[in-house]
C-alpha cells in the first residue's frame, strides 16, 4: 500500500526546507512542522498504519533520534514493542554496535544485546524519518539481524532518490519511503 496523491501533498507541503543547515550546502528536511501539524501527522501515522497491520510484526526499531518520534507512535498503534538504536554511549546495558562511515570519519550506533528476546522468532520494522547515502540505516540493519531478529522492512518518511543509499539498503532489506525527493 502506497500513498495517495492528495495525502502526500499534505505531508509533503507540512515539511519545511532549510537552506544551508548544518552545514553550507545542504537542503534540511525538517520535520517538526510535519510533526506540529494534527493533520498531516495524523494523515502519516494512518498511512503507515494501514500499510503495517498486516505485517505481523512484533517490533518497531527507531534510529536515534527523529526515527524515535515516528517508531514510537506506530508500535502504540500496531500493538508492538519499540526498540531504540542509539548514538554511541547512551544505552545502559550491554550493547551491540555497528560503525559506518560518514563525510568524513567514523560514527557508531549501539542496541541492547537483549533487546528481543522478549518474543520468539521476532519479526521488525525499521524507522527513521529520512534515508540519504543509507550508512545510518545499513548499520541499524546489520545490528537488528546480530541481536538475532529479522529485519523484514526499512521505512523512511522521505528518501533521498538522487542519492544510492536506498539501492545499497535494498540488497540486504526492503526499502519503503512514503515520499521521494529529487
Ligand atoms: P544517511 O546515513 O546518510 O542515510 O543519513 C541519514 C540520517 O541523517 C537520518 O537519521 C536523517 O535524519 C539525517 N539526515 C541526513 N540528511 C538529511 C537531510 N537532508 N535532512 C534531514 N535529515 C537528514
Amino acid at each position: 500500500m502506497t500513498l495517495n496523491e492528495h495525502d502526500r501533498t499534505i505531508i509533503m507541503d507540512s515539511i519545511r526546507d532549510i537552506h544551508d543547515f548544518p552545514k553550507p550546502g545542504i537542503v534540511f528536511k525538517d520535520i517538526t512542522t510535519l510533526l506540529s501539524d494534527k493533520n498531516a501527522y495524523g494523515v502519516l501515522m494512518k498511512h503507515l498504519h494501514d500499510r503495517y497491520s498486516s505485517y505481523n510484526l512484533t517490533h518497531i526499531a527507531g534510529i536515534d533520534a527523529r526515527g524515535f518520534i515516528f517508531g514510537a507512535a506506530l508500535a502504540q498503534m500496531l500493538g508492538v514493542g519499540f526498540i531504540p538504536i542509539r548514538k554511541k554511549g547512551k544505552l545502559p546495558y550491554t550493547t551491540v554496535s555497528e560503525k559506518y562511515s560518514l563525510e568524513y570519519g567514523v560514527d557508531e550506533v549501539e542496541v541492547h544485546i537483549d533487546a528481543f528476546s522478549n518474543v520468539e522468532n521476532p519479526q521488525v520494522l525499521l524507522i527513521d524519518d529520512l534515508i540519504a547515502t543509507g550508512g545510518t540505516a545499513y548499520a541499524a540493519a546489520s545490528l537488528i539481524n546480530k541481536v538475532g531478529a529479522t529485519c523484514v522492512e526499512a521505512c523512511f518518511i522521505m528518501g533521498l532518490d538522487f542519492l544510492d543509499g536506498q539501492k545499497k539498503l535494498s540488497e540486504v532489506v526492503p526499502v519503503y519511503t512514503v515520499i521521494g525527493v529529487d
